[in-house]
């Protein structure tokens, strides 16, 4: 159901992560975000971590907001991700081990930065059935709920990749059977918070996606099996929030995963089956290409756009921003748009300042279209002329 972007027209939100504040050096490692919050030490940085992020999102004007991802610890490439799942889940082992990996589409050789991605991933295995576990996701919303009015939104990555993530596998008898067990604790995990409150949940990079380029997942998953875990994943969900479906081409490290520039239209008939309130499209960075195939494939949806390339860390131009959004508009109508980056602005390598100004000129951008449509514009203090501190216009 339409929760956090109801009765909003071309509202504006980002896929999640921000860039860590220098000065936030507390770290969860295995431990429990709630054992953590325990010391006053980690829970004021948190706590101090996520209002930044919040106030970021505030001051830009956006109207749906994340905690930026600030349960992540500062892992090479962002690999928090896939490691804090896998850390806290039950049924996992304490100890992590590092995978090995033959090099192909997307594992690169030594010299290319994503080899040290490939280098960190010192992940536990599994040794019993899994569980929700110290998952706790509902606490961490709650923490970013009560600190803002505007509606939080949260996002957790899909079990087939952290199926895909685990080296060593003690208790399921193929890939295919962990998939669908880690489906069922994350189910579990994401009723909770939606029974909680939550007014958006995000699943991100469910590989249907990816097929045409990597193949079916584990050699068997191909985008109608890979359509029916996402469904079992969210699964009650829609009865109670909004859900959210992030695709995106690659972001660890702030980096493509793939060479050559990929595109969506082999996969869109299999997206749009999958039981979701709204999909999201790289579409900056990747170009609007897909524009007219993604509007004519997806009806029954909202889709939301990504207007900031969370790659680079030229700052995209508020004129540039609407020209995309206008583009968007000839085949999506606006009251099943939404505005977004292409993904997360924090996996390591962008500043906070930059992510803040890109999420600027995506409001600025957004305000742009919103005139012209005769739409109420959001107010963004951030770009407030009468708040410069050494130039006054005349
Ligand atoms: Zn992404």
């Amino acid at each position: 159901m339409y929760k956090a972007s109801a009765n909003k027209i071309l509202p504006t939100s980002i896929i999640g992560s921000l860039p860590r504040p220098a000065w936030y050096t507390a770290n969860l490692g295995s431990q429990s975000f709630l054992e953590a919050m325990v010391n006053s030490r980690y829970r004021e940085q948190y706590e101090d971590a996520v209002s930044t992020f919040l106030r970021m999102q505030e001051t830009a004007g956006l109207d749906i907001v994340t905690d930026g991802d600030a349960h992540y610890d500062e892992q090479v490439g962002g690999m928090s991700w896939q490691s804090y799942p896998l850390t806290h889940m039950e049924g996992m082992s304490r100890e992590g081990q590092p995978a090995v990996y033959r090099v192909g589409a997307a594992a690169y050789e030594r010299g290319h930065i994503l080899h040290d991605f490939l280098e960190a991933r010192v992940l536990p295995g599994i040794v019993g059935p899994v569980g929700p576990g110290n998952l706790q996701y509902t606490a961490m919303w709650k923490v970013a709920q009560r600190m803002t009015p505007r509606p939080v939104k949260f996002g957790t990555i899909l079990p087939e990749l952290l199926a895909a993530s685990v080296a060593e596998d003690r208790h399921y008898k193929d890939p295919i059977e962990r998939t669908m067990a880690l489906s069922d604790a994350i189910n579990r995990e994401l009723n909770e918070l939606a029974d909680a409150g939550c007014p958006a949940i995000q699943m991100e990079e469910p590989q249907i996606h990816m097929v045409p380029a990597r193949g079916p997942a584990f050699g068997k998953l191909g985008t109608k099996e890979l359509v029916d875990i996402f469904n079992k994943t969210v699964k009650g969900l829609r009865g109670k929030t909004e859900v959210w479906c992030h695709t995106c081409w690659g972001n660890p490290a702030q980096q493509r995963i793939f060479k050559d520039v990929q595109s969506y239209q082999p996969t869109l008939e299999a997206l749009a089956q999958v039981d979701a309130d709204a999909i999201t499209f790289e579409t900056c960075s990747s170009g609007p290409g897909d524009l007219k195939a993604i509007g004519a494939a997806i009806t029954d949806k909202k889709i939301v756009i990504g207007v900031i390339d969370h790659h680079t860390l030229q700052v995209e131009r508020p004129d540039e921003v609407a020209a995309l959004i206008r583009e968007a508009l000839t085949h999506i109508p606006p009251e099943r748009l939404i505005i977004s980056s292409d993904c997360g602005m924090g996996r390591e390598g962008m500043s906070r300042r930059h992510a803040a100004y890109k999420m600027v000129a995506m409001v600025q951008g957004t305000n742009i279209v919103r005139k012209e449509l005769g739409l109420p514009l959001a107010e963004c203090l951030a770009a407030d002329q009468r708040y410069s501190l050494t130039v006054t216009k005349e």
